[in-house]
């Protein structure tokens, strides 16, 4: 058996598949090391990709040419665009997925790569040397030689679960946690600290009433994730809706005392933006209801996921406010909601390529760098995969601008601001949201995953094709003029003023009344050949027109900042020897080793006089 590779990937979790597909397609020797082949993309919550600003982050990593667009489009069960009635920075791709099915497709799409190899053990240490990792050991006592390692663990260093007063050792139900690492980590200079998160009870479909609750349709005409030609949505299942009530309060509020969060035994911090539902009643007590999903958890079986009711009250209490529920009144639990709580490695302690100041070749990616949520992991592990890629072959290393993607934005803020609680992504954590909008995904990235020789060539000839019919489809507008009969009846028919004299379609466009949805209508009436243009090429091309002057403002304003982001700062910079920097700013400086003065500049105790030192310094 081989035992030496030139990336060993520790954890077959979203950010490790990512991570082991990237640098295997990229020609690396990969050795994906996971504690057990059966949960490889294991969803440890609930079965849904994308959503507000996680969904912008698949299409990211679909057009660097990563698998998560691709997998999810595969084995989504319903499809929403979110958020449809806001402006376009909103708009954001959701799907409930097939748990087992999207497990199934990671594991197939890995299995196909044959620079992918797989051994089923957990890492117990990392073996470093001068500075450098070489390789890893394993509980059974292999020894795997590499010239770089990505760690994944995700919730399962020294994971320890919670349901009411009953704990016990494992980083996912039915799974055992890992040690070692952590202890290893310490020693070799790393700072750890503890983290919580949890998930809700599963239910039987079959006892559920669903006439007490709203259905929630997926959309007419489903979209999806990937730029590729991924196929359509057929077939779609129904999520529903109801909610909690004062009788489901007051029936949790008996548990409370036994709660392992109320009673201090979870120290570790949770997401703040995904509570408990103990947390909600607690936290919000004037609201008398809480909503939620009910989502099934596949195409092909009986059990339900209850999103929004997350909790770890002991499981008798948990089955008593659940048939409180309207619709639950018979229901039957598969399993009790938990909490889990684990080590994580706050990720002030990485660079942009999420490799380790401390160890060289060492790179972090996913919840072990403080992070919450699939998408978070899955962006993590592509950069981490593409970048020990690029170490193991003295290639240029990789990174995302806060500019270019949410991926920028994410680990940027990680690595800057570090994190005191899970990190999930917002839209309201990118300050040029409207630049970084799902449609275009692939014009941002795609070129970017080609020339690192990920995303293929197929890609690329296809956003080739796209731009050029976006500038055709810009043009034919721009220069069209609209007589008053054209398009009359169309306008009184949306609400809209009527033309008096000719007018350019462009005006037209930036009205309010016209919307995504009736725009193909409008280019129908006023341009002969408009049905060659796809809904992807209309959509990009109208949403350009419409913002135009807004989103030309976003991208000088990108610019500007982006030049303090091409001022490089050396990693071994002195900043003992710029007397003038402020106290907290020079010992924030040493500490977190900016790469560059952009960064520096968002580090919360560096001034902008502190920053204006280091320009001055650097100009000389
Ligand atoms: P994981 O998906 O956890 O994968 C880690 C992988 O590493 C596993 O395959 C494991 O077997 C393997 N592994 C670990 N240690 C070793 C080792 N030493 N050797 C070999 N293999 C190892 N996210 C949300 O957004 N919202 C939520 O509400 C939410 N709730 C959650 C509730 C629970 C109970 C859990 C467990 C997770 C929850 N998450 C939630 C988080 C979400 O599941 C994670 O963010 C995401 O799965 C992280 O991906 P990852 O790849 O970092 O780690």
């Amino acid at each position: 058996m081989t035992s030496s590779y030139d990336v060993i990937v520790v954890g077959g979790g979203h950010a490790g598949c990512e991570a082991a597909h990237a640098a295997a397609t990229m020609g690396s020797q990969v050795l994906l090391i996971t504690m057990n082949m059966q949960t490889i993309a294991q969803m440890s919550c609930n079965p849904a990709m994308g959503g507000v600003a996680k969904g912008q982050i698949v299409r990211e990593v679909d057009a660097l040419g990563g698998m998560s667009g691709i997998i999810s489009d595969k084995t989504m069960i319903q499809f929403r665009m979110l958020n449809r009635s806001k402006g376009p920075a909103m708009w954001s791709p959701r799907c409930q997925s097939d748990r087992h099915a999207f497990a199934w497709e990671w594991r197939k799409t890995l299995e196909s790569n044959l620079n992918v190899s797989f051994w089923q053990d957990s890492v117990r240490e990392l073996l470093v040397k001068d500075g450098t990792v070489c390789g890893v050991k394993t509980t059974m006592g292999m020894f795997f030689y590499s010239k770089s390692v990505v760690l994944t663990n995700g919730t399962f260093l020294n994971g320890r679960m919670f349901i009411g007063e009953k704990t016990f050792g494992g980083g996912r139900t039915g799974e055992a946690a890992s040690s070692g690492l952590t202890e290893q980590l310490i020693e070799l200079g790393f700072e750890s600290g503890r983290m919580k998160t949890g998930t809700p009870p599963r239910v039987d479909g079959r006892s559920l009433n669903y006439a007490a609750m709203e259905e929630q349709l997926g959309d007419a005409i489903p979209g999806k994730f990937s730029y590729t030609d991924t196929p359509a949505l057929t077939e779609q299942k129904s999520c529903w809706i109801t909610y909690t009530n004062q009788a489901v309060h007051d029936e949790l509020k008996t548990g409370f005392e036994k709660s392992p969060m109320f009673t201090g035994r979870i120290k570790g911090l949770g997401p703040r933006y995904c509570p408990s539902v103990e947390d909600k009643i607690n936290r919000f007590a004037d609201k008398d209801r809480h909503q939620i999903f009910v989502e099934p958890e596949g195409r092909d079986t009986v059990e339900i996921y209850v999103n929004g009711f997350s909790t770890s009250l002991p499981e008798d209490v948990q089955l008593r406010a659940l048939q409180k529920i309207p619709g639950f009144e018979q229901a039957k639990m598969f399993r009790p909601g938990y909490a889990v709580e684990y080590d994580f490695f706050p990720p002030t302690q990485l660079k942009h390529t999420l490799e380790t100041h401390q160890v060289a070749n060492l790179f972090f990616a996913g919840q072990i760098n403080g992070t919450t949520g699939y998408e978070e992991a899955a962006c993590q592990g592509l950069i981490a995969g593409i970048n020990a890629h690029q170490s193991v072959h003295e290639k240029e290393p990789f990174t995302v601008k806060r500019s270019e993607g949410y991926i920028g934005v994410l680990i940027d803020d990680l690595i800057t601001k570090g994190t005191e609680e899970p990190y999930r992504m917002f839209t309201s954590r990118a300050e040029y949201r409207t630049l970084l909008r799902q449609d275009n995904a692939d014009i941002r990235l795609t070129e970017k995953g080609y020339q690192l020789g990920l995303a293929s060539s197929q890609r690329y000839n296809a956003l080739v094709e796209k731009q050029a019919k976006i500038a055709e489809l810009t043009k034919a507008i721009q220069t069209k003029k609209v007589k008053p009969d054209e398009v009359n009846a169309w306008l009184v028919d949306k609400n809209s003023a009527p033309l008096r004299e000719t007018s350019s379609l462009q005006t037209i466009i930036k009205r309010p009344e016209t919307t995504a949805e009736n725009v193909s209508q409008l280019l129908n009436l006023t341009l002969p050949n408009a049905d060659v243009y796809s809904d992807e090429v209309i959509e990009q091309t109208v949403v350009e027109l419409k913002y135009e002057d807004y989103l030309l403002r976003e991208k000088q304003n990108a610019a500007k900042i982006d030049r303090w982001e091409s001022l490089a700062i050396h990693i071994d910079f002195d900043y003992d020897k710029l007397k003038a920097l402020s106290f907290e700013g020079r010992d924030k400086l040493k500490r977190l080793r900016p790469s560059t003065i952009g960064q520096a500049s968002r580090i919360s105790g560096v001034s902008p006089s502190d920053i204006s030192i280091l320009l001055v310094y650097m100009g000389r």
